[in-house]
Parts: structure tokens; C-alpha cells; sequence
């Protein structure tokens, strides 16, 4: 018998304590498969923020090795890497089979901030590829990484983002533009599509294991309540509502359009999740569409509340087989109508320096908004300047965001008689309500187009700024202005 043994392949050890609770759920949810090297890979940007966070060493992720982890191109002692299978509706049409195309996870590690998955996204082909290479460009991984930790620096529910690595290697798009890797970090990372996957192959009981399995982790108070005639598949289609509906409220609080809502970009955890044509709004202009390949506008900024509930309705549907009674599936469901409106308003208020909820304040919120949409007015600088006008500073330069003078000092009477009297502590709270800085389109554009000159010291100030977007920032303050002409014309598709 042959005694030779093969040598050990060769890892980073980051000391991480793994859990793999994915992967217990057994081999009919993934496959197993390793990330595919990538050449001569190099540190675009190292979130150091998170890895403090996460218990990782930031030293240690920025030596070579780490480097080559960070790209996939070296494994991590522990890790075991597989791709997930999820189905999806997109586009409002039933897709079928999807799964990790080009995102392979590594398991969950134990860290300060509870049980974290590491997911490469851009780290090579799976069997759920399809017609796929299983790359990421450089450019959509600096904008997903950027608006993962700029999410997140607003209070927004999102998978964050540890690293972005890339390398010369070449990626045929409408160009030919370079590999990148962005290391992604959520509790799960776990979609509707999952369940959609299960249960429209009638595989009831991977369904319900991994219902259970959610539940278990991430959802246990749906085991104890008595709601639902104690239906805990009900209950968790309740919490999932409501999750989502908070999440898409501070969306359109944020002016936040997301491009691609189709139910396999939809987190069970109503996390923010798979950032691809996303923008932040300039002006405000209510049925804006960011994804230049969304020609119906499906996913219109003014329509992503309802798109919720429409992805809501097919995890409704999937889960069904468990939860037994239709009734019950659309008891659940209604959570959304009422949690949405309400956090919605309560996120409007408190952009305007509210405290508290009184009688007219939904009209003060819709006529502002119909005053904003009638002039373009730039969104994140109205905000701003409103923030300042409470905290004491003239109400010129708001006044001056208006064609309709008349109109905005109609509005201003309200908004300051509706104020209350200590106007500085709403000012001060509105200016930690309203962000400075913004990750407008335009200023990715040029951190990415330094970037492909091998210069990433824009995507390093522009993670700065978005990690903390409340505060003053001195000497950035022409990253707090308004959007150059040309930034109207960027153009972002689904190609990433
Ligand atoms: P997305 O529109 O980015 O959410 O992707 C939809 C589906 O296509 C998912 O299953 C992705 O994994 C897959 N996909 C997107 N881009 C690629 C790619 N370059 N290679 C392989 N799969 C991809
Ligand atoms: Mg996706």
C-alpha cells in the first residue's frame, strides 16, 4: 500500500473558530468546491473598522498571504468553501434554478459581534454559473464594498464587507476590465430565492429543515409565540414582513434605490444584500430607475415599497407547504401594510427634527416631498441644509434649493411652528439624522476610475467618509456638494 501522505496544503491561519452551521443543513443545499486562484492579486482596500470588529488581524490580512487570502487565492486554515443552490423570481417572472453563481462561502465564525459568515463574491465558477464566469469586475466590487459599509454608516440593515482584492486578470464585460474579489460578511446570507428553491421542486422536507434551521439561528421567538395558533412557519413569514418593511422604510427615508429587487437579492434577515446598479438619489425624483437594464422600471425608486411586498407574497408562497393555511400566510403578510407606513413616518419625522408624533405630520412629510420632486431638488442636500437651518443657521440657503420660493416659505412656516421649541437639540439631532456625505454615483466613479490606475486612495477616503457620514469631514466638504453635470449620464446596468 502506498504510505505517502500528501503534504498539507498550505493556509492562512487566522486562529478564526469555525462553526459551518450552513453546511450541516447537508448536501442537498450546496456543493461543495474551492475558490478558483486568481493571479498576482493586490489589496484594493482593507476595512479595518470591521476586521477590529469581527476579532480578525488586520496585520495579518495585509501581508502577502493575507493578501492571497483575501483573493481566494490562498485557503483559510478551517474554511469549508461551498456554493449554495437558491431559485428566484426576477424581473416579476419565475427564473428557476439560480443559486451562488459566483459567490463561494466559507462557513460562519464564531466573533464579538455573534456567529459571522465569510463569503467571497467574484471567486470563480460554481455549478450554479450558468452561462456565467464566475468573476466580479473591479469596478462593481469597489461599489459594492463601499455601499455595504455606506449602509451600514447610516443604521441601515446590510451584509457588510471586509476586503476588496484584485488582479490583472482579465474579465470580458461590454470591455475587457480586470478580476476583483470582495470578502462579504453577514449573519447569513440566506435569500427568499432559498425557500423559493425548495419548495417549488415540492423538496418539503429541505423545505422545512431549513425553515427550522432559520428559525433556530436567527428567529427563535417564533417557537414561543401563540400568534398563528402557535404556527411558527407563520410566524417567521411575520417576521421576515416586518424586517423587510423596516428595512425598505429606511431606504426611501435614505433615498436609497436598490436596481435589483428580484426575490434571490432579498435577505431573510432583511439585510440590504447584493449591491449591483444601486444609487443614492440626487435629485429627488420619485420614479427614478437606477438599473439602466430595468426598462419597465420594475424596480423605480417609488416602487421598491410595493416590490417588497410583491417578494414578500412569493415567500409566502413558498413557505406554504409549512404553514398550512393560506389565512395564515396572508395574516402574516399584512404586518408589512402596517410596519412599513409606520417606521416610513417615523424615519420622515425624524429627518425633519421630530421628536414625537402628532396630528399633520404626515402631510408635512408629503407636501415637502411633492415640493422636492416638483423642483429636483437635490435630496441628501436638502436634508442637510434643513438640519443646519434648525440648528440655528439663516434659511437662505434652503430657500435657495427652490424654483417655487413661495411654496418652500409656505412649507418653512409649518415645518419651523411645527418644530419644537429647544430648535437647537432638533437641529443637532436632524444633523445626526441626515448624512453629509453621500455615496452619490459620481463619486464612485471617480474612486474607480483611480482605481484602475492602480491609485486607491479614493476608495479609502470615500470609506472614511461613508463610515462616518454625519460628521463634518473639513477638508472633503466638495464631496458634500452637488453632483457635476455630467454624473446625470452615468449609466449603471446589471453588468458587474
Ligand atoms: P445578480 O443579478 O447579480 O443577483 O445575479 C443573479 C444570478 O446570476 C445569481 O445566481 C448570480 O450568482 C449569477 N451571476 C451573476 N453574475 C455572474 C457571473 N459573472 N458568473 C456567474 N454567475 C453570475
Ligand atoms: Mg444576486
Amino acid at each position: 500500500m502506498d504510505q505517502a501522505v500528501a503534504a498539507p496544503s498550505r493556509a492562512l491561519d487566522l486562529g478564526l473558530a469555525w462553526k459551518h452551521s450552513f453546511s450541516g443543513l447537508g448536501p442537498a443545499f450546496r456543493t461543495d468546491l474551492s475558490p478558483t486562484p486568481l493571479a498576482a492579486p493586490y489589496m484594493v482596500s482593507l476595512n479595518t473598522k470591521l476586521s477590529t470588529q469581527l476579532g480578525v488581524d488586520a496585520q495579518l490580512l495585509s501581508s502577502p498571504d493575507g493578501v492571497a487570502a483575501l483573493a481566494g487565492s490562498l485557503p483559510l486554515a478551517g474554511q469549508r468553501p461551498l456554493a449554495s443552490v437558491y431559485s428566484g423570481h426576477q424581473f416579476g417572472v419565475w427564473a428557476g434554478q439560480l443559486g451562488d453563481g459566483r459567490a463561494i462561502l466559507l462557513g460562519d465564525i464564531e466573533t464579538p459581534q455573534g456567529p459571522q459568515e465569510l463569503q467571497f463574491k467574484g471567486s470563480g465558477l460554481t455549478p450554479y454559473s450558468r452561462m456565467g464566469d464566475g468573476r466580479a469586475v473591479l469596478r462593481s466590487s469597489i461599489r459594492e464594498y463601499l455601499c455595504s459599509e455606506a449602509m451600514h454608516g447610516l443604521g441601515i440593515p446590510t451584509t457588510r464587507a471586509l476586503s476588496v482584492t484584485g488582479s490583472p486578470q482579465p474579465v470580458r464585460r461590454e470591455e475587457i476590465e480586470t478580476a476583483a474579489v470582495v470578502l462579504r460578511v453577514a449573519p447569513s446570507f440566506i435569500r427568499f430565492g432559498h425557500f423559493e428553491h425548495f419548495s417549488a421542486r415540492e423538496q418539503y422536507g429541505e423545505l422545512r429543515r431549513l425553515a427550522d434551521y432559520v428559525i433556530d439561528q436567527f428567529y427563535p421567538e417564533c417557537r414561543l409565540t401563540e400568534r398563528f395558533a402557535g404556527n411558527p412557519y407563520a410566524a417567521l413569514l411575520e417576521r421576515v414582513s416586518e424586517r423587510t418593511a423596516a428595512m425598505v422604510a429606511q431606504w426611501q427615508a435614505a433615498g436609497f434605490c436598490h436596481g435589483v429587487m428580484n426575490t434571490d437579492n432579498m435577505s431573510i434577515l432583511g439585510l440590504t444584500i447584493d449591491y449591483g446598479p444601486f444609487q443614492f438619489l440626487d435629485a429627488f425624483v420619485p420614479n427614478h430607475v437606477c438599473n439602466h437594464s430595468d426598462e419597465q422600471g420594475r424596480y423605480a425608486f417609488n416602487r421598491q415599497p410595493n416590490v417588497a411586498y410583491w417578494n414578500l407574497f412569493c415567500l409566502g408562497q413558498a413557505l406554504l407547504p409549512l404553514v398550512g393555511e393560506q389565512e395564515l400566510a396572508l395574516a402574516a403578510l399584512e404586518s408589512y401594510k402596517t410596519v412599513f407606513p409606520r417606521e416610513l413616518q417615523a424615519r420622515m419625522r425624524a429627518k425633519l427634527g421630530l421628536a414625537d408624533q402628532q396630528d399633520g405630520d404626515r402631510e408635512l412629510v408629503e407636501d415637502i416631498l411633492k415640493l422636492l420632486a416638483a423642483d429636483r431638488v437635490d435630496y441628501p442636500i436638502f436634508w442637510r441644509r434643513l438640519s443646519h437651518l434648525a440648528a440655528g443657521s439663516p434659511a437662505e440657503p434652503v430657500r435657495d434649493l427652490f424654483m417655487d420660493r413661495a411654496a418652500a416659505d409656505t412649507w418653512l412656516h409649518s415645518w419651523l411652528a411645527r418644530l419644537p421649541a429647544d430648535r437647537s437639540a432638533a437641529g443637532i439631532a436632524m444633523l445626526a439624522t441626515n448624512p453629509k456625505y453621500v455615496l452619490r454615483n459620481h463619486l464612485c466613479e471617480l474612486a474607480i476610475r483611480q482605481a484602475k490606475l492602480q491609485d486607491h486612495s479614493e476608495v479609502e477616503t470615500l470609506l472614511r467618509l461613508v463610515q462616518a457620514p454625519y460628521d463634518e469631514h473639513p477638508d472633503q466638504e466638495a464631496k458634500a456638494g452637488f453632483p457635476p453635470d455630467w454624473a446625470a449620464h452615468i449609466e449603471i446596468s446589471c453588468s458587474s
